[in-house]
């Protein structure tokens, strides 16, 4: 769903699974095609990973819950309820998906899936111990973007850590928090370049420019800019991205509104005005979301849920927003693969190739890529499936 002319994709490849493997078209639009042999149980994809951050109390958990179907964490008017990390597996909801499946009598849909992390314990100070510390960090690190969770709602029963709501204040907290655990961590490893054994002469070319490019993240960072707003080369964004820096990630701002707020994005709320003013100067994407709408669809079948958000004049749920705004941010797209055994959606960075995108299916397919027939789903679907993209001449063959 994030990208909207997500292609459709079968791939000519000489896998090497096994010795006597003819070519093989992978994904079939004709079911006599067959599959490469131990496709299915080697399929190796990694779910994007989207930790929840933001101060107490401003509907992180309620946000969690509401998005994944175990609903895992605790939401509580209490700070630091979620101790531990809570990770959520949901499949991004996709309708082109279901249409797919229609047209090809699939016997299955594999929809692409995101992980959401629910982590606690960011507070004024955290980088410097307060609150739980700097346990939250390494849960953060391991994520490739980050929702922070702002509350736009007023509710005098829900109490705010800071005793008013002001997201730009409650965002500057969070933000700096991550800035300090930035500077500490690249202080570290400029420290251990100094003073480190002393380099293989290969090596100390490498160094140097880790460290040039380490020094002006750092100024950038002592500044109030974060990593990600500093333009680095391509020899210097490997060098820098193993220290999986935090204010490198993307950034989404999940503005958290009453239900009267929904409809109008957040157009009336002050709180919403004000933090898309700041996100907007940052680069950073906001999704005006309510997580207790969030929560309250959840209880509903998929018809009454469609016909709840209809009467709240919401075009789409927050979780397709939030999923949106990653894609973007993230600079990824979708793309289907469709046939009698299954239909599925696949997660590929914006600008891969075609043997890239393969490889996202398997890494043999990208080792033995020979070539890929596409389509547009919308021509797939106009067409009547591949057969008839392919004899409107809508089929594009590709070994690029
Ligand atoms: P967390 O500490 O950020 O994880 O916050 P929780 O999700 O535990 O929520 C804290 C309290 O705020 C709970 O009592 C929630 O019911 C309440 N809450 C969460 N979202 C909303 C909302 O959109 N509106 C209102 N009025 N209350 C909310």
């Amino acid at each position: 769903m994030p990208d909207e002319n997500a292609p459709l994709a079968r791939c000519l490849t000489a896998p090497r699974l096994s010795s006597s493997h003819k070519p093989s078209t992978f994904q079939t639009a004709s079911p006599s095609i067959s599959s490469p042999r131990g496709f299915r149980s080697s399929v190796a994809t990694e779910a994007l990973k989207n930790g929840i951050v933001g101060l107490p109390n401003v509907g992180k958990s309620t946000m969690f819950n509401a998005i994944c179907e175990n609903g895992k964490a605790q939401a509580a008017n209490f700070p630091f309820c979620t101790i531990e990390p809570n990770v959520g597996m949901v499949a991004v909801p996709d309708s082109r998906l279901d249409k797919l499946v229609e047209m090809s009598e699939s016997l299955k849909a594999v929809p692409t899936s995101v992980e959401f992390y629910d982590i606690a314990g960011l507070v004024k100070g955290a980088s410097k111990g307060e609150g739980l510390g700097n346990q939250f960090l390494a849960n953060i690190r391991e994520c490739d973007s980050i929702v922070q969770v702002v509350r736009c709602f007023e509710d005098p029963d829900v109490v705010h850590v800071a005793g008013k709501v002001d997201p730009v204040d409650d965002t500057d907290v969070i933000n700096f928090e991550l800035i300090l655990s930035d500077v500490a961590q690249i202080e570290k490893r400029m420290e251990k370049l100094k003073k480190g054994r002393a380099p293989k002469p290969e090596e100390k070319k490498q160094n140097e420019m880790e460290a040039a490019a380490l020094q002006r993240i750092l100024d950038g960072l002592e500044s109030g800019i974060p990593a990600r707003a500093i333009e680095l080369n391509e020899d210097e964004e490997p060098l820098v991205k193993v220290l999986c820096l935090l204010t490198k990630k993307p950034m989404i701002y999940a503005a958290n509104v009453s239900e009267e707020d929904l409809a109008g994005q957040g157009k009336d709320n002050v709180h919403v005005q004000a933090l898309m003013k700041k996100a907007e100067a940052e680069g950073s994407d906001v999704v005006v979301i309510s997580a207790q709408v969030e929560a309250e669809l959840n209880e509903l079948e998929a018809a009454e849920a469609e016909e709840y958000l209809r009467d709240l004049g919401v075009q789409e749920g927050g979780l397709k927003s939030l999923i949106r705004a990653t894609y973007k941010q993230l600079g990824l797209l979708t793309y289907f693969t469709t046939g009698v055994q299954e239909s599925r959606a696949w997660t590929v960075k914006a600008g891969s190739t075609a043997p890239q995108a393969a490889g996202v299916i398997h890494s043999d397919f990208e080792k033995g890529f020979i070539r890929a027939e596409t389509v547009a789903f919308d021509d797939f679907v106009e067409l009547g499936g591949f057969n008839g993209a392919k004899d409107a001449g809508k089929l594009r063959l590709g070994g690029y």
